[in-house]
């Protein structure tokens, strides 16, 4: 098998390459990706000498690049976009080219080289914000940021997709992740970082927000699972049954690192902050799958990865 994996240099596109290749020791695996801010080579450093895995630095809105490592591949799994809400808030330009023009960019090469499954990773912020209740794959989608926006575009782009030409598309809509190797604006490690440099840990508004958490090998077994399981032109939630406040977060990374709650400091809320979200994780359920990780020792295993690694995510905060 001769997979073809985009924004394999972030946060979970590195822990999926990690994964697949220990996991399937005979599948060839070429990871592209642009290297944009989030993009870090040093993530699969260990790695880079296998005979099975390759990189190609390039931009998935380039049609030349995306077609030329394109025609050597069976299969998709596609991570690469642009993934921070609070830039998205900022100037969502780049949201918009990478994230719907590049998955467009991807699909029209993955139908001219004949694809055989196409994997779309998307998120749960998608269906947007909820109070009560948890969303299913039918839900319509009602996104807030222009990032969850953009990936709403992406999701609908890869099911016309299906719909229109028969392209073998399966979308995954997976909630929080966290664990090694999340770029340290993102709210698990920026905390975790904050805290080990001795400064206080902004947190939004109330922090009364909810978010479902997933550890990041979770994410990777799942995606794995819907390649192999999933059926062509379905939608499946990827839910880490660990609904917590940011507040929640919060005090266990302070314990987990031996602060208290002066530590924390509340800031003004995020522009349009989504309350909750919630996903229903019943149907891959079904399928067979479903996370092993329990959060509190995979939260404690991540801090645990973060204090040991300060020299992989000190520079980046630079
Ligand atoms: P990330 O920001 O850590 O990594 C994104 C990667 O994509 C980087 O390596 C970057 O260099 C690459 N990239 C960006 N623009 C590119 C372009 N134009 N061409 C080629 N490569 C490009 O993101 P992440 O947190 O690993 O998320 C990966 C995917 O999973 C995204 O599609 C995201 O929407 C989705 N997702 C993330 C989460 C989460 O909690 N992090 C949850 C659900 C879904």
């Amino acid at each position: 098998m001769k997979l073809l994996v985009t924004g394999g240099c972030g946060f979970i596109g590195s822990n999926f390459i990690h994964y697949m290749l220990e996991k399937y020791p005979d599948y060839q695996i070429v990871n592209l990706d642009k290297l944009t801010y989030a993009g870090n080579l040093t993530n699969l450093k260990d790695v880079e000498n296998n005979p099975n895995y390759s990189f190609v630095k390039g931009d998935i809105c380039d049609p030349l690049i995306v077609n030329e490592v394109m025609k050597e591949a069976d299969q998709v799994v596609h991570f690469a976009a642009e993934s921070h809400v609070d830039r998205s808030i900022e100037d969502g330009s780049v949201f918009v080219r990478t994230n719907v023009l590049g998955t467009n960019t991807l699909l029209q090469s993955a139908l001219a080289n004949n694809i055989k499954k196409f994997i779309h990773v998307s998120t749960d912020e998608v269906y947007g914000s909820t109070v009560e209740g948890s969303f299913t794959e039918t839900d319509n989608l009602n996104p807030s940021s222009p990032y969850s926006s953009s990936k709403a575009g992406s999701d609908l782009l890869a099911m016309s997709y299906y719909t229109t030409y028969g392209l073998p598309v399966c979308i995954t809509r997976c909630t929080n992740n966290f664990g090694p190797y999340q770029y340290p604006e993102k709210l698990i490690p920026f905390f975790i970082s904050r805290l080990m440099e001795g400064k206080k840990v902004p947190v939004y508004g109330t922090g009364l927000n909810v978010r479902d958490w997933i550890y990041v090998e979770d994410h990777c077994s799942a995606v794995d699972f819907v390649l192999h399981n999933g059926n062509s032109g379905e939608i499946y939630n990827i839910d880490g049954g660990n609904e917590l406040t940011n507040l929640e977060i919060t005090y266990r990374l302070l314990k987990m690192l031996g602060k208290d709650e002066s530590s924390i400091e509340y800031v003004e809320d995020r522009k349009g902050h989504d309350f909750r979200y919630s996903l229903d994780g019943s149907k891959l359920e079904k399928m067979g799958w479903k996370p092993k990780y329990n959060f509190d020792a995979a939260l404690e295993q991540t801090v645990r990865w973060y204090v040991e690694n300060r020299w992989w995510w000190e520079p980046l905060k630079r």
